[in-house]
């Protein structure tokens, strides 16, 4: 298929339709195995309380008061909801206050009650996690692709969350999240495409919900990445943010006033092929030998390694890390030159887009002076660019299972009835 017709194959097959109307009058954006119902005031209060406790917890109920906006009654009769459920507990007071007698119970998150299970699709292998509700990893598997078949691979990845699931004891597991790279229509739960894997429109989450029975939430990598910093990392201090992931694939997730922005066509992000000035790659799909996914990503560098003749065929990604963390110092050189290829791109994302934080995920990241390659790539072209604005990614080495899992917290949190009807009818009506 000749180029231009491909990509508008792909870009049209990502032009969303509206959902139903939801009952409250927006549309429902999402596929939910709960049936659409209104939002209750009421339901509304227990979001914005709890979103209260994950941001401020522990915190007392005179300050939920304040911060929430709900009057002390309220607050209440919702955290004895919160309670009841489990969801939210109650810690030692910490003795009196200055001028008042009672003593103030602060009131956390109960991150032992409940788990969310995630899974993310990479390249060669899929890891699979469960967390808490502070998106916080309990348990982790990877889980090696013994065949390129879609079906065939998700099927054990969701065999291993079950087994996962089965470790969790008496946890209440709330749902599902998942990532990949490519281009993943959210709406349908469908991976449309993805180049190095090579699948084209698989249904994804309903290949995961079918075999556990459970909520299940998809998107790109780099928006979960995006969605863990707004809801659990950077968000706190950030509005306008840029989730970018370098890995196997490159992606960038983009945060404009607390939403993640989609684009016309759903694609907004897409830098595969943002040029990276000097940088000579493999050749891309376009022609070009600069493009930044091709010098960037982890395959792209293998090639480049054993054009240089410092790799084999069978060199891996982990092995070039190892290699240089031992002193291998062409290896470490070439990790070096892919960061600053990176700052490069990331220079000229921030240009456009201003942020107020740039955030870096993808196993890259964890070679040694990667950060600081990439802010003198970004200088390399202005050096007034405020390179103080980019940093790692808030979870590390966890941000994969964070990612996934804030896909599903973000809708937990928004709407906690939803996803346990239960606290609808616990005391505190
Ligand atoms: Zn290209």
């Amino acid at each position: 298929m000749p180029a231009g017709r491909r990509w508008r194959a792909r870009h049209q097959a990502r032009r969303l339709r509206p959902g139903p109307r939801c009952a409250r009058g927006g549309l429902m954006t999402w596929r939910s195995t709960h049936s659409i119902h209104p939002v209750t005031m009421r339901q509304q209060n227990l979001a914005t309380v709890l979103k209260v406790i994950l941001a401020h917890g522990p915190i007392p109920r005179a300050d939920i008061t304040e911060i929430a906006g709900t009057s002390s009654g309220t607050t209440t009769k919702l955290t004895a909801a919160l309670i009841e459920a489990g969801i939210v507990k109650e810690l030692t007071a910490s003795g009196p206050t200055a001028g008042a007698g009672r003593p103030r119970v602060p009131l956390d998150l109960d991150t032992a009650s409940r788990a969310v299970l995630t899974l993310h699709i990479g390249v060669h292998y899929s890891l699979v996690a469960a967390v808490d509700i502070r998106a916080e990893q309990i348990l982790q598997r990877k889980v090696e692709h013994r065949s390129a078949d879609a079906r065939e691979v998700i099927q054990r990845a969701a065999g291993a969350l079950a087994e996962l699931r089965r470790q969790l004891g008496g946890r209440l597991v709330i749902g599902v999240g998942i990532t990949s790279g490519g281009t993943v229509d959210h709406t349908a739960g469908r991976l449309m495409h993805h180049a190095d894997l090579g699948w084209t429109s698989v249904p994804v989450r309903d290949l995961v919900a079918e075999q556990l029975g459970l909520e299940v939430v998809y998107d790109n990598e780099a928006r979960g990445e995006a969605l863990a910093e707004l809801t659990f990392g950077v968000g706190s201090r950030a509005d306008n943010v840029i989730a970018l992931f370098v890995g196997s694939v490159v992606e960038a997730a983009i945060v404009v006033d607390r939403r993640i922005h989609r684009g016309a066509h759903g694609v907004a992000g897409t830098v595969t092929h943002l040029p990276v000035g000097e940088a000579r790659g493999p050749r891309c799909e376009c022609g070009r030998r600069n493009c930044l996914r091709m010098v960037a990503s982890n395959t792209g560098l293998l090639t480049i390694a054993r054009e240089q003749g410092i790799a084999t065929e069978s060199t891996t990604y982990e092995e070039l890390v190892e290699r240089s963390a031992g002193g291998d110092d062409a290896v470490a050189e070439l990790l070096a030159l892919r960061a600053r290829w990176v700052g490069e791109a990331v220079g000229v994302l921030t240009d456009l887009l201003d942020p107020d934080a740039v955030t870096l995920s993808g196993n890259a990241t964890h070679a040694e002076g990667f950060l600081d390659a990439v802010r003198t790539g970004m200088r390399s072209a202005d050096p007034t660019r405020p390179d103080e604005v980019v940093q790692l990614a808030t979870f590390g080495e966890q941000s994969t299972a964070a990612a996934a899992a804030a896909l599903l917290l973000d809708r937990y949190f928004a709407d906690p009835v939803a996803f346990e009807p239960g606290l609808d009818t616990n005391h505190g009506g």
